[in-house]
């Protein structure tokens, strides 16, 4: 089995693994089918789940001949019920719900959960979410050890489901000790992207960018925007993060789901901005939990991610607990194809000049792809040793089919993540003869390239430090 070496789609598929798909088998068959990263929730599944999990994608990888990305996701301050006495239970509107102290209950109508200052945190007023918002309560008085409710809108919860407490101000830490625990085993085995959930502010994100600077680890750190107070802080921890995920499942709970949209636009705005990868995520392909095909609105909602301009769509359920794992990637990539057909290009002359990358680099990037677009070149080369070069063409939209050259392996797995870049490995990434031939024997080989065809090759001639500064055209002979 081999993945074709050129993508069909340049949106990226984020496919989470779980009992599914954690095969060597069933992984391989996701990356032949287009997943470029896995996620790896920490949510759920013990360490050697998780060693296991890892284990199986590298060695998937390999079998594919396809380094795909592996992405982290930590849990955060996500708080959960506790054991339920009834579990299931169903709530009834108007019923009486108590959250107590402590980890058990004795009483059907008495709710624990994981936030041992859960009362404390809670007034009069406060909302209390519960199974995905289905459940609504009130908390109408609160004691020195409990916090009673009231049922505002029905339905059933399980054990150890998550709360959302939308508009409430916790106090809880952004990372509680398992997240600790997970991003140090994260940095001691490159991991390529690890995500935060429930970030509240840039601090958050930077503390956890500082234990892994204390691993030595430079992987990329992902901000979950599923908070309002992340919204309001939006500008300065998309600056912060290396990265940033729409995470609409606790969003759509914690503000009003009917403001999830514009939420999603605004998100993505931003991070095109600011030069910054972006991952639209949950319910995107819901029904093909159990149906072998999605809703015309499922379809829709894939196209119009990539239309709003991110650069991932994800994958939960979809492919965690599915079953159709592999359908539901098929499906994603086919909508990704069929879209981006039809997309424009972006007028890249009109971007905002960022300061990720040498002002030059990004000059010279923009430059390559206004070339490449001009003469309908049929390859870009991007050689670069961070990636970094790569994202100011990612981020254009631009069709042409373009290699991400790096000889860093990280660098070259953590490219997964960025729209329509292809890596590929190489050791010399200078303008100089021996690069251009191996790109055209690559090229002849996987990309069905041809003598005539036009290459606009982007690199540095070491003059100007850590910048860009060398285009050129090359005519296949
Ligand atoms: P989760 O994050 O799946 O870890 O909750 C994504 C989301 O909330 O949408
Ligand atoms: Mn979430």
């Amino acid at each position: 089995m081999s993945r074709p070496s050129l993508k069909e789609s340049c949106t990226k598929i984020v496919a989470t693994v779980g009992p599914a798909c954690a095969s060597v088998e069933k992984l391989a068959a996701l990356i032949e089918a287009g997943a470029d990263v896995f996620r790896i929730n920490t949510a759920h599944g013990s360490r050697s789940e998780h060693e296991l999990t890892l284990a199986n994608i590298r060695a998937a990888s390999k079998q594919c001949g396809f380094d795909a990305g592996v992405l982290l996701d930590l849990a955060g301050p996500k708080i959960r019920l506790g054991q339920l006495v009834e579990d299931p239970l169903v709530c009834e509107v108007g019923a009486k719900l108590t959250f107590i102290r402590g980890e058990y209950s004795e009483d059907v109508h008495e709710l624990t959960s994981s936030y041992a200052r859960l009362i404390d945190e809670l007034s009069p007023g406060d909302r209390v979410m519960l199974a995905d918002g289905l459940v609504a309560l009130k908390v109408e008085k609160v004691t020195a050890n409990s916090a009673e409710c009231r049922v505002s809108a029905g339905g059933t919860v399980r054990s150890r489901q998550g709360i959302n407490l939308p508009g409430v101000k916790l106090s809880v830490s952004a990372m509680r000790p398992k997240d600790v625990d997970n991003a140090i085993w994260a940095a001691q085995n490159s991991i390529d992207f690890i995500s935060l959930s429930f970030v509240r502010s840039p601090e958050d994100v930077q503390a956890l960018k500082n234990l892994l600077v204390s691993y030595e680890c430079n992987a990329m750190v992902i901000a979950k925007i599923e908070k309002p107070e992340a919204l309001d802080q939006l500008e300065a921890i998309v600056e912060a993060s290396d990265g940033v995920m729409v995470a609409r499942g606790d969003l759509g709970v914690e503000i009003d789901v009917a403001e999830t949209p514009m939420a999603q636009k605004r998100i993505i705005r931003v991070c095109k901005e600011k030069m910054k990868p972006v991952i639209v995520a949950t319910q995107m392909l819901e029904s093909m939990h159990t149906s072998s095909r999605p809703t015309r609105a499922e379809v829709s909602d894939v196209a119009n991610a990539i239309l709003d301009g991110t650069d991932a769509c994800m994958l939960s359920g979809e492919t965690a607990i599915g079953e159709h794992p592999v359908k539901s990637v098929e499906m994603m990539n086919r909508i990704m194809i069929c879209t981006e057909r039809e997309m424009l290009s972006d007028n890249i002359s009109e971007r905002i000049p960022n300061t990720r990358v040498h002002p030059i680099t990004t000059a010279v990037t923009i430059a390559a792809t206004n070339i490449a677009e001009a003469i309908q070149a049929k390859l870009i080369v991007i050689g670069t040793h961070s990636g970094g070069t790569a994202w100011v063409k990612s981020k254009s939209r631009s069709r042409i089919p373009t290699l991400g050259a790096s000889d860093s392996h990280d660098t070259l797995r953590r490219m997964n993540l960025l729209w329509g870049i292809k890596p590929i490995e190489s050791s010399h990434l200078e303008h100089t003869p021996e690069f251009i031939d191996e790109i055209c024997g690559w090229g002849r080989k996987n990309a069905n390239l041809k003598s005539g065809d036009q290459i606009v090759f982007v690199t540095g001639s070491g003059v100007v430090k850590k910048a860009h500064n060398v285009v050129i055209v090359h005519t296949v002979e």
